[in-house]
């Protein structure tokens, strides 16, 4: 979602730099595109795009300052004008935002008003002439955003580029921005990973903090704004660990890392794992929350928590957690787990849960994020830069913790390192003979739906299994409790409709293998995937027996199965239609 990179320094070339940069964002996703550049001759070279960056490249002109934007539209459809930069009607202002201007239209209304002139439909544009308005009568920039943070509600962050004397503002409340400091230098973006090929020396805003960025060098200012000193953090990971290497598609690339993520995670993460399974033996009651993906490795963790540890937890849905959370205390404990740390819809309810005094541990893949910064304890997934917009690897890193906390609280912790690890060498045989479910997907890819069964934790891994294929492929999937089958579901079935069940020869074998005869019975293509072969299969896909942790190479047959899928169908399985990797709008 919006990716935004800005350039201030002595490099002549700002227009390319400011294109790279943009393409290093391009995974969090976004539907058009644009750069507001001041060239050395002092004019302001403003350029937009619907569409992906691709192989676009801008005029060649010596230039040291400006901005980029990759819009993920929220507010007026996917046209040039509705890009960002947006300018106020002077053009001496250029915003780029991140975010959703919550009231918007009454200040579009006042605006006009006073005569101003809107080009596009975005609730973005408003910034620019708000921003105008109150310069009209306040010389001061830094109060002037002070103002502006005032009058508009929701949750953003706002670049203002004033290109005359080449500055910068940047105010923020919810969305991520960092800035980093090189030779002379300085750099804004959405995402420390923009920064990290060029400074490794960068500072994370904090929510209602403003920094001014000008040749003069970079002011922090707090809530009231009153000048602070920056502590600059010192970001440890590589850039390399962001390319693709030999793979086709980060997604392939993603999905091959997982064996060693998950052996590196049972292996080195105990002390951390313990540290999480106290935290909830003391809270008063503990409850999950995610988002999409991360809800479903959640929902996973319920059963696993109840399964292994006899213990009960919660699990929401982030978007959903605000509304539900009027029961916490102040020992009851939130344990949000996000990949980017930034999915606006998880940082919102675990502000509200903090207001109420709980607690909260968190599980990212993402050191300094802004779910990290807001927590009391926290969990690495250690999984490396997730690329690909559908998560892989962070899922099942995220099940590997979770599996692993649960067997701490029931005492059997090397028990379930051993299973695990079982798991990584029937993940690793899986990747290895990836060929098979190549094959399955070509005479999967014209079908219109699937459907994915299991029961118990099975159930958990079919609704991310279904996930996954619907984001990359866009075939319609669906998971199901196998249970559920004849409450409803089984009138979808027709002849020929792939029905794949997990079937693990656990206390769920017999009634999800019932379910394979019901399905059976009205025509579906049952796929059995389990470490027992039945004749009611019309395919088996053999996966041994882990467990309660063999839902990690289960997800991982329907990973490589959406993935191939994708390529079956000539889509681009990193970057699926509409969807972007960190959510950061509501
Ligand atoms: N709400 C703004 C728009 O629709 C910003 C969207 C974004 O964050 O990219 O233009």
């Amino acid at each position: 979602m919006c990716g935004i990179f800005g350039y201030l320094g002595s490099n002549q070339q700002a227009g390319s730099l400011i294109l790279d940069g943009l393409k290093t964002l391009e995974y969090r996703g976004y539907d058009s595109w644009g750069v507001a550049i001041k060239k050395n001759d002092g004019s302001l070279y403003i350029e937009k795009h619907i569409g992906k960056i691709g192989s676009a490249s801008l005029p060649s002109f010596p230039a040291h300052v400006g901005i980029g934007h990759t819009r993920w539209a929220t507010h007026g459809g996917v046209r040039n004008e509705n890009a960002h930069p947006h300018t106020d009607c002077t053009k001496k202002i250029a915003i780029v935002h991140n975010g959703i201007v919550e009231n918007f239209e009454t200040i579009k209304s006042d605006l006009n008003k006073k005569g101003h002139t809107f080009k596009s439909e975005t609730d973005s544009e408003v910034i620019a002439h708000l921003i105008e308005e109150i310069y009209k009568t306040e010389p001061n920039k830094v109060k002037v955003m002070q103002k502006l943070r005032s009058h508009i509600t929701g949750l953003n962050a706002v670049i203002t580029f004033f290109p005359e004397d080449e500055s910068f503002y940047i105010i923020k409340n919810g969305s991520p921005i960092v800035i980093g400091e090189g030779d002379n230098e300085f750099y804004i973006a959405s995402d420390a990973s923009a920064i990290i090929p060029h400074t490794k020396k960068v500072y994370f805003l904090e929510d209602n903090e403003m920094v001014e960025l000008s040749k003069k060098g970079v002011s922090l200012f707090d809530t009231k704004g009153v000048h602070q000193n920056i502590t600059y953090t010192t970001l440890t990971y590589a850039a390399e660990s962001t390319e693709k290497g030999s793979f086709d598609h980060f997604m392939l690339k993603e999905i091959s890392e997982q064996p060693k993520i998950l052996r590196n995670i049972g292996e080195t993460q105990k002390t951390e794992i313990k540290k999480a399974a106290d935290e909830i033996s003391s809270s008063y009651g503990t409850y999950l929350i995610g988002c999409g993906t991360a809800s479903y490795a959640c929902l996973a963790g319920t059963y696993l928590f109840s399964k292994i540890a006899h213990r009960h937890v919660n699990f929401a849905i982030g978007s959903e957690f605000s509304y539900l959370l009027d029961f916490l205390k102040e020992n009851s404990l939130v344990f949000a787990l996000s990949q980017s740390g930034e999915t606006i819809d998880i940082i919102s309810s675990v502000k509200k849960a903090k207001e109420k005094k709980a607690q909260l541990l968190s599980l990212t893949n993402s050191q300094g994020s802004s779910l990290y910064r807001m927590s009391d304890h926290n969990l690495l997934l250690h999984a490396g830069p997730e690329k690909a917009v559908a998560s892989t690897k962070a899922y099942t890193a995220k099940i590997s913790f979770l599996y692993l906390i649960a067997h701490q609280l029931a005492g059997t912790f090397e028990k379930g390192k051993i299973n695990l690890l079982k798991a990584v060498d029937e993940i690793s045989q899986i990747i290895q003979n990836k060929s098979s479910i190549q094959s399955l997907a070509a005479k999967m890819k014209d079908y219109k739906s699937i459907f994915i069964l299991g029961r118990g934790v099975s159930y958990a891994a079919a609704l991310e299994s279904a996930l996954k294929i619907k984001e990359v492929s866009y075939i319609h999937a669906e998971g199901f409790a196998a249970g559920e089958l004849k409450h409803g579901v089984i009138a979808l079935i027709e002849k020929g409709t792939p029905v794949i069940l997990f079937n693990p020869e656990d206390e769920t074998y017999e009634d999800t293998l019932s379910a394979a005869h019901e399905v059976s019975a009205r025509g579906a293509h049952v796929i059995g995937v389990s470490s027992k072969n039945d004749k009611v299969y019309d395919t088996f896909i053999e996966v041994k027996n882990c467990g309660n942790a063999t839902i990690i190479p289960n997800v991982v047959i329907a990973q490589l199965l959406g993935y191939f899928l994708a390529l079956a169908k000539g889509l681009d399985p990193d970057k699926p239609r509409n969807l972007a990797k960190s959510v950061t709008v509501k």
